[in-house]
């Protein structure tokens, strides 16, 4: 079973505020594949206020994962988009065994197979200080810190010059010990399976944002 195209398949993981999605979104400028982050995606329907959306926030807000044939059956309907032919980054994706193994499934029946799975892995008592500390634009999505990554100008956005930002609702110590819970228990057995199909690549994600970028390059060979 080989690739179609030349892109990279990867699944970005580890414990929320790891920096899965600072890093994914960095990936993906560098190597040009599409960046698909579940929970942007279920953020962006909890927005809308529908039914569905109105669901998805109760259990985002209090740190519980939405139920597995939900995300799985989005993911699976966004990985048939073009846009993903030659390639994809999978941010909290798949945060479950089932998830897992419907991920195997979905790319079997394509004929195709991920390149890496990187895990990074940053311990508690770092996570909860920068999940707490973090904020982002609300006009560019550009993430940054109270104490690590301030803008250069106080209240002005780096990339796009907005004065507006946000913190996500989950971003709270309660959630944030239920989203560790969460992880402990259903996220975390996803490692050893990936390390068995011999797909896991571990990485310190304690360093600088470049450190770890350039660790994530020099993993996936590129
Ligand atoms: P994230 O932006 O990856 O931190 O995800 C935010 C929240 O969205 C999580 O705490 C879950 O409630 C939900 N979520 C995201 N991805 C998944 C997934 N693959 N399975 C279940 N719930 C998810």
């Amino acid at each position: 079973m080989s690739n179609h195209g030349s892109g990279l398949r990867v699944v970005l993981t580890g414990a929320p505020g790891c920096g899965k999605g600072t890093q994914a979104r960095l990936l993906k400028e560098r190597i040009g594949v599409p960046h698909l982050s579940t929970g942007e995606m279920l953020r962006a329907e909890a927005y809308t206020g529908s039914e569905l959306g109105l669901k998805i926030k109760a259990l985002i807000d209090k740190g519980n994962l939405v139920p597995d044939d939900m995300i799985i059956d989005m993911l699976s309907r966004r990985i048939e988009e073009k846009d993903c032919e030659n390639g994809f980054i999978l941010d909290g994706f798949p945060r479950t065994l089932p998830q897992a193994e419907a991920l195997d499934k979905m790319l079997k029946d394509k004929g195709i197979k991920l390149d890496a799975v990187i895990e990074i892995q940053v311990p508690d008592e770092i996570i909860m200080e920068r999940i707490l500390g973090r904020y982002a634009c609300m006009k560019c999505g550009q993430g940054y810190h109270d104490k690590y990554q301030k803008p250069k100008v106080y209240g002005v956005c780096d990339n796009c010059g907005g004065t507006e930002f946000y913190r996500r609702i989950d971003d709270n110590r309660t959630t944030v010990q239920n989203r560790l819970v969460n992880y402990r228990a259903l996220t975390y057995p996803t490692i050893p399976y990936f390390e068995k199909e011999g797909l896991l690549k571990c990485v310190d994600g304690t360093g600088s944002i470049e450190a770890v970028a350039k660790k994530i390059d020099d993993l996936l060979g590129v």
